[in-house]
């Protein structure tokens, strides 16, 4: 049995990792005879004292073998997934997952919670009353037969050693370090068997990579090692600079991506969904290249296929469906106040991590893993950069469950008035593989 003081000692004195210590303490943590605080020590002297690929490596394997290694090739179709690297507003999992399986490719997603300042597409789906996120293995064997889509959290049996350390790394300012980011992510993609990955690596001030320079470095990794372990994969880098589409927050996201399933939502919102959906449907094999499904995905969606599925879907992992049809608001909350622009000017800016952390702040996130999730609180941005906004006028709506207690001031200071603002890029900056 490991002596987990020595470990953690190896790491904060700068020292390497054999392979097999690596493997014994994640086992050690998973058994429980490694503490939380023993594991917070070290996961802080990695992030500090760093990690080099062998011992990367080391604990990808130790994530992914902490469960099961699921294989969906008895079911004769081609399997697809897309991971997102964590942004805010991101909620584009919502409607590519059941897009892609309405154009005939299994989805078997695996998602995660809200990291840090990012939100979780768990925690979402979760606003959906009923919703059920863990699945025993036969049960997501037969939806993905029937549906081609489930979309669940990893349980006992799917990198549970990942769901562990990633509700840690939350609470812990451990997210945003690259070797446990390639490791998180790709075991827990690998151990739900989709045989074709594709990353989507934010950049921006709402991502944990900041700079495109550490955007493509996370980008080629992730190809690398998924690649390395048997699946093939493609990355593409994204702009997080702004908010994806207009809301965030849970209920209020889940309504956002409603709206664009039934062809309604934000451009960009639409428009990543559907170049994600493409080099899903290109890596599976499923078209051969991606102008053919860009145009597949476009007209599946348009069909209103996808809105229908995602519906089937909720019903068949028990959730209301009802309440995402009517034109009730899903959680409303009580209170909702307007941010105003505190000047003349053009909207130049937004510090997206500030707003990630405002939401947090509200309840839409967590500071303790024990903390549950407010579904009602969040804002929706209602301008977008480059407008022209007079002093005054709304930037956004704050979703609060109370009292203002200084929010709207907060989130002011998010947005960035001038006399002029850069010129709006691409959302998708780059591509890798
Ligand atoms: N998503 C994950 O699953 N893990 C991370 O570490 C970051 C984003």
């Amino acid at each position: 049995m490991i002596d987990p003081r020595e470990f953690i000692r190896a790491k904060r004195d700068r020292r390497s990792h054999e392979a097999q210590a690596v493997r014994d303490f994640v086992a050690s943590y998973r058994s429980g005879a490694v503490q939380d605080y023993q594991m917070s020590a070290w996961l802080m002297a990695a992030f500090l004292n760093g990690l080099d690929a062998a011992e990367t490596d080391a604990l990808t394997q130790a994530l992914l073998h902490s469960g099961r290694v699921f294989d969906w090739s008895g079911l004769g179709r081609p399997s697809a997934d897309k991971h997102s690297t964590g942004g805010v507003g991101d909620k584009i999992s919502l409607m590519l997952a059941p897009l892609v399986a309405a154009c005939g490719v299994l989805v078997p997603m695996v998602s995660g919670r809200g990291l840090g300042h990012t939100g979780g597409t768990l925690d979402k789906l979760e606003s959906i009353p009923g919703f059920r996120t863990t699945l025993e293995p036969d049960a997501m064997r037969a939806q993905l037969d029937r549906l081609g889509v489930v979309m669940v959290g990893q349980g006992p049996d799917l990198a549970p050693a990942d769901g562990l350390l990633y509700a840690l790394r939350d609470v812990t300012s451990t997210v945003e370090f690259e070797p446990f980011i390639v490791s998180s992510i790709v075991s827990k993609k690998i151990a739900e068997g989709a045989k074709a990955i594709v990353y989507d690596v934010k950049c921006g001030s709402g991502a944990f990579m900041k700079t495109p320079a550490a955007a493509r470095s996370l980008a080629a990794r992730l190809v690398a090692t998924s690649r390395s372990l048997g699946a093939n994969a493609a990355a593409l880098i994204t702009d997080m600079s702004w908010p994806l589409g207009g809301a965030v927050g849970n209920a209020l996201e889940v309504a956002e991506a409603c709206e664009t399933l039934k062809g309604r939502g934000p451009a960009d919102t639409r428009a990543l969904t559907l170049d994600l959906a493409a080099v899903m449907l290109r890596l599976a094999g499923a078209e051969p290249d991606e102008t053919a499904a860009h145009a597949r995905a476009t007209k599946v969606l348009d069909s209103g296929a996808a809105w229908e599925r995602f519906l089937e879907m909720v019903r068949a992992q028990g959730g209301d469906a009802g309440a995402l049809e009517g034109p009730a608001r899903l959680h409303p909350a009580p209170v909702v106040s307007l941010v105003p622009s505190p000047a003349d000017g053009v909207l130049a800016g937004c510090d997206c991590f500030r707003l990630g952390e405002l939401v947090v702040a509200l309840g839409g996130g967590r500071r303790a893993k024990e903390d549950a999730i407010d579904p009602r609180v969040g804002l929706v941005v209602l301008r977008r950069p480059g407008e022209r906004v007079r002093r005054g006028e709304p930037l956004a709506e704050l979703h609060l469950a109370g009292a203002d207690d200084g929010a709207v001031g907060r989130a002011v200071a998010c947005f960035e008035v001038a006399g002029e603002a850069p010129v709006a890029g691409p959302i998708v900056l780059e591509r890798v593989g």
